[in-house]
């Protein structure tokens, strides 16, 4: 379980990315985040990992604030998947997924096993695991990324924008890929778009957020206003 109690940030330069947000992403849910560019949203799901601090009001995961923990460690228990995959160019698929279990102490030969596996589940042809990601079109890299983000058998999963960068149709597939992975794995996802039918068909809980960084809804998705 994440939690955000009364969360403020305001960066060194002055500008305030959120207001006392307070709100619970639930175990085993998809929890997303939706709202104009420059609502806060990103800044929110890097508090998660600590690649931003609040300035004031604090994140719990599973109950303890995550301010006390060593980012490092953190971030093992926790998968992050970003626009265009951030997949490392100069490896190949399979080697990009694979490097995840071989950072947590795994053999080469097991992770590697894993991360076929993993391909596999993501809807990907095993022989898409000897290319580089340059070769792959936006969907396919999507995917590495998903299954990367999963190689690590991490609880969390922070999603970012994750399909907004590929055409309508590979997004509704990579939407349905996502709902059928968390129908089996059950993680908690926090998954932020700037897309309301992404959110409304994907979130268990949907949080829109305003420009100015504040929470205008918290409410499953057919409970949602429309305002
Ligand atoms: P359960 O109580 O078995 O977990 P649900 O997840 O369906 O059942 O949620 C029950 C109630 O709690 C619903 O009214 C729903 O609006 C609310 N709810 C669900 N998830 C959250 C959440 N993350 N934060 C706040 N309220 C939630
Ligand atoms: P969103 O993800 O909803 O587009 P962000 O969390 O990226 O919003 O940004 C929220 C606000 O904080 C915006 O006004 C943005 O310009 C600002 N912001 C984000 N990162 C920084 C930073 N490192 N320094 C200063 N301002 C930032």
């Amino acid at each position: 379980m994440i939690e955000f109690r009364d969360v403020g940030k305001a960066y060194p330069d002055g500008t305030v990315a959120l207001r006392s947000l307070s709100l619970t992403a639930r175990e085993g849910q998809i929890t997303v985040l939706v709202g104009p560019s420059g609502c806060g949203k990103t800044t929110t799901l890097r508090m998660v990992n600590r690649m931003v601090d609040p300035t004031s009001g604090q994140v719990l995961l599973d109950g303890a604030d995550v301010g006390g923990r060593d980012p490092a460690a953190l971030r093992r228990g926790i998968g992050y998947v970003i626009q265009n995959a951030g997949l490392f160019p100069h490896r190949t698929v399979l080697d990009n997924v694979a490097t995840v279990p071989v950072l947590l102490g795994r053999s080469r030969r097991e992770a590697r096993t894993t991360a076929a596996e993993l391909l596999e589940r993501v809807g990907l042809d095993p022989r898409v695991g000897s290319r580089y990601p340059a070769q792959l079109s936006g969907g396919q890299q999507q995917r590495v990324g998903v299954a990367r983000a999963l190689a690590g058998d991490a609880p969390v999963l922070l999603m970012d924008e994750p399909f907004s960068a590929v055409d309508p149709v590979v997004r509704a597939d990579l939407q349905d890929e996502l709902l059928r992975l968390q129908s089996d794995l059950g993680r908690t996802i926090l998954f932020v778009t700037h897309d309301i039918d992404e959110a409304i068909r994907l979130g268990d809980m949907v949080a829109v957020l305003r420009v100015g960084g504040t929470l205008a809804q918290f409410a499953h998705p057919a409970e949602l206003l429309s305002s």
